[in-house]
Order: structure tokens, then C-alpha cells, then sequence
């Protein structure tokens, strides 16, 4: 196999002077202190003050937004299991403390639990569910397992673990216990020759994953404010629809093993519920689904529910042109003291970032564009601290914003990867070959360009960039992780600690840096070249391939539907984009400030045309028509969402009714940028 070698893409002097200025040292220091306090939402304010004071010593005027919302913390839970013979199984529901972590040592980390989990109490005979997909469960009941009044067991893995306690409320069932299966991780690194932690970095069977149980299909944000943002005295909503009424408890595979064994032989076997991901990897199981007659789970989950106060820190650098603005995001909550990884390499990474252009400012520099830094609180319980100053801010996001810049976990490994908008896939991938990746005398461009054939993800949800993009602002996220076959990170538990990042996840924290130059230069040139870098053509390419994927779903479906008119909307959006790069050839030739001026107002305006006033179908949140995170997946993404899903759910009148809504908004954004 031949590697490809590209050598560095030269640098300005501006660029030069933030790459030098990236510390990996200091990001450690950096990193070090956010894993040494508490910073679970709602209770970070000394944290979120530290943010924005060292924006402010860096030259960046800094200041703490806040919000009163809805959260809940855990009081205490419990979980066992009663035999038929009477004997009784008590799970521990606690990672075990390694003396090597000091975080894991201390006493005033939380217990295992689920953001926005139900209290309530439940002792009833259990189900095992698979992934607790609408398919699985829907599954399960063809095969004639019953699964109302019963508990589901299902193990963590593909869709947003929320929709798994969504799914299995709607079925009647009346908890829910999310586990570890070593399927996602343990056997494939112990395969691949590492060492449970704290020997090596693969995960230790003690580990869970904690996690909001927000049913966000629905909505992200403040489930008490929908729409508006969370003040002390705001109106609150029903949240019935949206929060969980079942508790449910995230447990290690330590914990799930017995209850997993428990099952053997009762139900049907897993092989015959034969649906993709089902079956776990513990050796030896078949992964019955049960239930076993007599055996019962006994679950408890107590939760004080508050209306708090969180903060979001935000800097401003005021550009020449008062009216374009880049956004840059991280936030800054973890489920835990740690959350080394997740998210607080990528606060270190701002931190370090806001220094670089501190530097900048001091020599005089002054951006085209505005430039705001953000430091998100409460994140973690369903992307609350900036979903609420999008929707603070939104008549200003939407007269000014160009893009949004999103880094949550910058760094747990060696691969990176970023998922855009299409317009941002020319100047992200480009700015990669500005980027020297550590250890390897090669280029990020070309480590990314291996791992992914040179292919842009789509955006779904799971992180703060989704007010952003459904409000109509193109946006990127992007990180570096283990890569496939790799997946060591121990993610939304203790482990994600400094200990564990400092010797197994990025020692030296050199990939933070990197992943930090990244972002600064990118951001850097979308906020100084005169004429925005965007590339427009290349969203009529990207909607081509979606395009293509639609056909696909069609043709396996058994209906009818006539999709020319998306095919028209698409083309004459291309052609409208092709003449506005003639226009800004013009305008960069000729250095007409008018004229360039022209042409960055339709590059900063034209994505809110692809959204949708009423939104998708019962999820009026999600605005953009082109892609939306799925109904049933939570993360994943779906493209042409509106006639997509509707064609999958078998809705061939509302998949044409998408059509035609879905190629008006083609329509709407190709005359913003006509010319
Ligand atoms: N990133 C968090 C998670 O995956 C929050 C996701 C969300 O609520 O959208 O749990
Ligand atoms: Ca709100
Ligand atoms: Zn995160
Ligand atoms: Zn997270």
C-alpha cells in the first residue's frame, strides 16, 4: 500500500503565529484543571467564570450567559434481581475505584444514572430487547414475546440511548436498564491486544455509560421551553411528551452478566430474532430474550428534579464587517469530575485557541468577521446551553451568522474526522493540509483522506451544532478518536479521566494541538478572506448523492412516488451556484468591495432557505429539509428527511407532499444566491 504523502500547505505569517502558538503542555494544564472539579450541569459556575476570565486575559472580551432550565440529579437507585428459588443478585451500580485514577478515588462523584430519567419503581419479570430499536421491540412482539408490564434489558449501541426507553415505554413496559455489551468494544481491543484499564486502555467490565434519556427526536433544549429561551420567570411546558415516565439505569456488563445468564433458554434465542446488532458478544450466550418465569428485576430510581441556573461563557472579537459572524463551540459539562475526552479536550482546545487569537489581536489584527467563542453549559442533559442562545439570539443568528464551528471530543485518539455542511467541505479539507498530524511526518489531510476515502460525514445530532444547522447555519464538527476496530474511549464513565487520557488516549496531548490548529485556522480564514471560502456547487454534488440514495429507498419500497421535481430543484440550484462563483471571480478580480459585499451576504444568507417554517413531520424543531438526525436513530442522519422517513414509514402522500416541500426549499435557497 502506498501512502500518500502530501507535503504542508504553506502558511501565512497570521496562520504561522497560531500554529506557534499552540501549547501542548499548556493544554494539558488546561485539561487538568477541568477534570479536577465538578462540572456536571448546572453546578460548573466556577468553571464557566475560569472560561471566560481566560478569554478575557487573552485579549477577548468575555462574559457568562444565563439560563434557568429544567435538570434532574440522582438522590440514589438500586437495582437486583430475584431468582425463582427466592435468591437475590444485588448490582453494585459503581465503577470500580482504581488507585492509579485519583479521580476515581474521590467522594464526591456522582453515582451511575440517566439525565433526565423518571423516578419511579418498578419489580417485574424482564425482556431482553437487543438494541431497543422500534424494529427490535416491533420484532419481539411478532415472535409473540411479551413484553407489557415487563422490564427491557437493552444493550447500549447504534441509536440515541433515549429512544431505546422511548421505544420501550411505548410498548407498555414499565423500565428500562441500558448495559455495556462487550460487542461495542471489550472483545474487539482485548482481540486486538489491549489491557482493561487501568492496565491498558480498553474498557474495565466495571465501566457505564451514563447518558441523557431525553427522547430528543422530538426536540433538543430545555424540554420545559420549547422554542423560547429558559429565563428564571419563563412560562414552562408540558414535558410529558418528551421525558421518559419509566425510570431506567445505565449498568456495566459486570452488572448485566448475570442477568443476561438469567434469561438463557427462556423466549426466543436471539439467532431467531435475527435483526442486525441484536445479539451481544458475551461468549457462550445465546441471548434469550426471555422472560424467565419468576425471575424479576427490582429497580429503583429516585431523582430530585430543579429549575437551575447554567452558564454558557461567550467571547466576542468584533469584526470589520459588524454583520457576518463566525461561531465557535465547545461545551463544557461532563457527567462526572473527568470527562477528559468528552467534552474537555475540546474546552482545552478553546482555551488554547482564544491565546492564539489573543496573539493575533496584539499585533494589531482585526477579523473581517465577527468572531464568538462559546463555552456551552448542560449539553450533556439534551444540548441545553446552546439551544437556548440560539434561541435567545436567533434574529441576530440569522442576520449575521455564516458558519458554526463545533468541537466536542477534539481528541481520544489518533483518526480524526469531521461531518459539514457542503459548503464547508472545500475549505475543511483544504485547511487539513495546513496540519502537520503528530508522530507521523505526514499531513491531517492525509491521515483523514486514509481512514475515509476523502468523504465528508453528514451532520445528524448528538452535539451542539444541531440548533445551529436547523435554524439554517451551516455548520462542522469534528474530532479525533481511535478509528474503526479501535474503540477504546471510555465514554460517560469515570474512566474518561485525565489519568486515563494523559496515558492511553493522547499522552503528550499532541493531538489536541493539532485538532486545535485545525480549528483555529479554519475558523481563522472563514473569519478574514474577503471573499467567504465557501464552495456552493458542491452542495448540488452532495444533494446529487442524496439524490441517488432516495432513488434507492424508493426502488425497494412498494410505492409510487415522482421525484422530478426534486430533480429540477436541484439542478437550477446548481447552475444558480455556478454563476455566483463567476460573480465572485468578478468581484475578487476586480476587488470590488461592493460587489464582494454582493456575494458574502448571499454565501452568509442562503442555507436558511433550506429550511422548512413548520419543520419535519411532529418535530417541528428540526427545520432543515436536507438532512435531519433520523426518527429512529437519534445520532445517525437522514438525508431528504421529510420524504425519506415518510416513504419508509410507508406514507407515499406525505413523501410526495416532501417532494414538493423539500424542492421549494432548493427553490428558496438557489434564488438567495441568484444573481
Ligand atoms: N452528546 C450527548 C449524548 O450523546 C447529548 C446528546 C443529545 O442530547 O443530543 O448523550
Ligand atoms: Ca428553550
Ligand atoms: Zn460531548
Ligand atoms: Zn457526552
Amino acid at each position: 500500500l502506498k501512502r500518500q504523502s502530501t507535503p504542508l500547505a504553506s502558511r501565512s505569517a497570521n496562520e504561522q503565529t497560531i500554529i506557534d502558538s499552540f501549547s501542548n503542555n499548556s493544554i494539558s494544564d488546561w485539561s487538568y484543571y477541568y477534570t479536577h472539579g465538578d462540572h456536571v450541569a448546572g453546578r460548573n459556575k466556577s468553571q464557566a467564570q475560569w472560561t471566560a476570565d481566560k478569554w478575557t486575559e487573552a485579549g477577548i472580551p468575555s462574559s457568562l450567559a444565563e439560563y434557568t432550565v429544567f435538570l434532574n440529579y440522582p438522590l440514589n437507585n438500586s437495582l437486583s434481581m430475584t431468582y425463582a428459588n427466592g435468591s437475590v443478585f444485588h448490582a453494585g451500580l459503581v465503577e470500580d475505584v482504581l488507585e492509579e485514577d485519583d479521580t476515581t478515588t474521590w467522594d464526591n462523584r456522582l453515582p451511575s444514572f440517566h439525565g433526565y430519567s423518571a423516578t419511579g419503581s418498578a419489580s417485574a419479570e424482564f425482556v431482553y430487547v437487543g438494541l431497543g430499536t422500534q424494529r427490535d421491540y416491533q420484532r419481539l412482539a411478532d415472535l409473540g414475546v411479551e413484553l407489557e408490564g415487563k422490564v427491557a434489558l437493552a444493550r447500549y449501541g447504534s441509536i440515541f440511548r433515549g429512544l431505546k426507553v422511548k421505544n420501550a415505554q411505548d410498548r407498555g413496559m414499565v423500565a428500562c436498564l441500558i448495559y455495556t455489551d462487550p460487542a461495542e468494544d471489550g472483545n474487539v481491543t482485548v482481540a486486538n491486544g489491549y489491557e482493561e484499564y487501568p492496565n491498558g486502555g480498553a474498557r474495565n467490565p466495571s465501566q457505564v455509560q451514563r447518558g441523557s434519556v431525553q427522547f430528543l427526536s422530538t426536540y433538543p433544549g430545555d424540554p420545559s421551553t420549547p422554542g423560547y429561551p429558559s429565563r428564571e420567570n419563563s412560562t414552562r411546558a408540558d414535558m410529558s411528551d418528551v421525558l421518559p415516565r419509566i425510570p431506567s439505569i445505565p449498568i456495566s456488563e459486570k452488572d448485566a452478566r448475570p442477568l443476561i445468564a438469567a434469561l438463557e433458554g427462556h423466549g426466543v434465542p436471539g439467532a431467531e430474532v435475527n435483526r442486525t446488532g441484536y445479539v451481544g458478544a458475551i461468549n457462550g450466550s445465546s441471548y434469550s430474550s426471555g422472560p424467565a418465569p419468576g425471575v424479576t428485576l427490582n429497580v429503583q430510581n429516585m431523582m430530585e428534579e430543579v429549575y437551575t441556573p447554567i452558564w454558557n461563557s461567550i467571547g466576542v472579537i468584533n469584526g470589520t464587517n459588524p454583520d457576518e459572524t463566525i461561531i465557535i463551540g465547545n461545551h463544557r459539562d461532563a457527567w462526572i469530575i473527568g470527562g477528559a475526552g468528552d467534552p474537555n479536550s475540546g474546552t482545552a482546545v478553546i482555551v488554547e485557541l482564544g491565546r492564539a487569537f489573543g496573539k493575533l489581536l496584539a499585533q494589531g489584527w482585526k477579523p473581517k468577521r465577527n468572531i464568538v467563542l462559546c463555552s456551552w453549559d448542560a449539553e450533556e442533559y439534551g444540548l441545553v446551553g446552546s439551544t437556548e442562545w440560539v434561541e435567545e439570539y436567533i434574529p441576530w443568528l440569522t442576520g449575521t451568522a455564516v458558519s458554526y464551528l463545533n468541537i466536542d471530543i477534539a481528541a481520544s485518539g489518533p483518526h480524526p474526522m469531521i461531518a459539514a455542511t457542503p459548503e464547508l467541505h472545500k475549505v475543511a479539507t483544504d485547511t487539513m493540509k495546513k496540519i502537520a498530524w503528530p508522530f507521523t511526518n505526514r499531513t491531517m489531510y492525509d491521515i483523514w483522506n486514509e481512514d475515509t476515502n476523502g468523504t465528508v460525514a453528514v451532520l445528524g445530532s448528538g452535539s451542539d451544532y444541531t440548533a445551529f444547522v436547523h435554524r439554517g447555519i451551516g455548520s462542522i464538527d469534528m474530532g479525533s478518536d481511535g478509528g474503526p476496530g479501535d474503540p477504546l474511549y471510555p465514554y460517560h464513565s469515570n474512566y474518561d479521566s485525565y489519568h486515563w487520557m494523559a496515558t492511553f488516549g493522547d499522552p503528550g496531548f499532541h493531538h489536541h494541538a493539532a485538532m486545535g490548529e485545525y480549528l483555529s485556522l479554519l475558523a481563522y480564514n472563514l473569519a478574514s478572506e474577503e471573499l467567504i471560502p465557501f464552495d456552493l456547487p458542491n452542495y448540488a454534488d452532495q444533494m446529487d448523492k442524496y439524490y441517488e440514495d432516495l432513488s434507492e429507498v424508493i426502488s425497494v419500497s412498494s410505492g409510487n412516488l415522482s421525484i422530478s421535481d426534486l430533480r429540477a430543484a436541484i439542478d437550477t440550484f446548481r447552475s444558480q451556484a455556478q454563476e455566483v462563483v463567476q460573480l465572485s471571480q468578478q468581484a475578487v478580480s476586480s476587488n470590488d468591495t461592493a460587489l464582494l459585499q454582493v456575494v458574502n451576504h448571499k454565501y452568509r444568507d442562503f442555507q436558511r432557505g433550506f429550511t422548512s417554517q413548520g419543520g419535519l413531520v411532529n418535530r417541528e424543531f428540526y427545520q432543515h429539509t436536507i438532512f435531519a438526525p433520523g426518527i429512529d436513530t437519534g445520532y445517525a442522519p437522514v438525508t431528504f428527511p421529510g420524504i425519506t422517513e415518510a416513504v419508509e414509514a410507508g406514507n407515499f402522500t406525505l413523501a410526495q407532499e416532501w417532494v414538493l416541500k423539500t424542492a421549494a426549499a432548493i427553490r428558496v435557497a438557489g434564488n438567495i444566491i441568484k444573481t
